[in-house]
């Protein structure tokens, strides 16, 4: 990283004027789904291939899922148009990661016990793909949010949600903290396009994968205008947890109606808390009772029941939200895919909702 990089990301997160070269608008992206026309506002998801990282033989991650998702989306969703994720610039990545790791990861000097606890061999590819997840996230919340644009209220990363992911290191499949990067990067943009306000853009991440958002916690520790809500496996990985703002942490074998009388707890507690003015939801397909890692026993209406819910109190309020896909591990590949095709069944009809406002 170039020393200019990081004074841009600085400047870009104390909202100061930028420099002429650092990417600020989104870029214009290419289609992978030509069957909309192109006027029409249509439920936005951001995809690369480069998702899709080649492993080893025998490599437990299960990287053709999104692959799966995409094309499911993309044939049985009309309402839904995929688009080319962007890539995370240094500058970006480093409002949540240290120069010094960001670094390390783009030219693959990560020690090997660092590299390990990724879990994904190190290759140039794995470095594009880690960019381009975060830049994933970020082009969906800058859409969502949709300052000095139509806002689109909702908008998604067909990956993304990597929640592992410190400042300074990775872990459990994940490299760098999208969620953490477009968080502060709306803050930026927002105290750029609002300068008469002094507050800063609130942000709360509704993390719902099963393993906790301890990378995330972390990150935003004594960051008061991030709220950091994780519901996840108590027994669960990460066997050491950090403190987010709001954890609760569910026995094994939690089924349904436990899981969503909890996440209503959850929700009428950030009644309490700032109010947002953008979500991040990491809709995290392991918590499915068919899933290898997750040891929960959520049936598919009772995924579906937590997405309807959480898009619901973010429509209720009229919070913009960006969801991304975060974990899953599914015996069946295709169960994992199902989740999140149901995910984004539920996200198109409040989207539907929104459009209808602004319209
Ligand atoms: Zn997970």
């Amino acid at each position: 990283m170039t020393l200019q990089a990081v004074i841009v990301a600085v400047q870009q997160f104390r909202g100061e004027t930028l420099a002429a070269d650092y990417p600020v608008t989104i870029r214009r992206p290419c289609i992978f789904s030509q069957n909309h026309p192109s006027a029409l506002p249509i439920l936005q998801a951001f995809y690369a291939d480069n998702f899709v990282l080649p492993l080893p033989d025998g490599h437990r991650f299960p990287m053709a899922k999104y692959k799966l998702l995409r094309d499911r989306v993309v044939s049985e969703l009309p309402g839904v148009q995929v688009l080319q994720a962007p890539a995370a610039t240094d500058g970006e990545l480093a409002l949540a990661h240290i120069p010094a790791y960001i670094e390390s990861v783009i030219h693959g000097t990560l020690p090997a016990p660092a590299q390990r606890e990724i879990g994904f061999p190190w290759s140039p590819a794995m470095a594009e793909r880690a960019r381009r997840s975060v830049g994933a996230t970020v082009a969906a919340a800058r859409v969502a949010l949709g300052l000095g644009a139509r806002p689109h209220g909702i908008a998604a990363n067909l990956a993304g949600g990597t929640h592992h992911a410190y400042a300074h290191k990775g872990g459990g499949f994940c490299v760098f903290n999208d969620v953490a990067v477009a968080a502060r990067l709306m803050q930026a943009e927002w105290a750029r396009h609002y300068r008469h306000q002094r507050q800063p853009l609130q942000v709360t991440v509704i993390d719902l994968d099963v393993h906790q958002g301890n990378g995330t916690a972390s990150i935003f520790s004594n960051d008061s205008s991030v709220f950091t809500l994780s519901m996840h496996g108590e027994k669960n990985f990460p066997f050491r947890k950090e403190a987010s703002d709001l954890d609760i942490e569910l026995p094994d074998g939690c089924a349904d109606m436990p899981y969503l009388e909890a996440l209503e707890r959850a929700l009428d507690e950030l009644d309490h808390r700032p109010k947002p003015g953008l979500i991040f939801f990491l809709a995290g397909a392991d918590p499915f009772e068919g899933d290898r890692l997750g040891r929960l026993a959520l049936s598919y209406d009772g995924l579906e029941a937590r997405d309807r819910r959480v898009f619901d109190w973010a429509w209720q309020r009229r919070i913009p939200l960006a969801f991304c896909m975060a974990g899953g591990y599914g015996v069946k590949i295709d169960e994992t895919v199902q989740v999140q095709v149901n995910t984004y069944r539920v996200a198109l009809s409040y989207w539907s909702r929104w459009q209808n406002q602004l319209s």
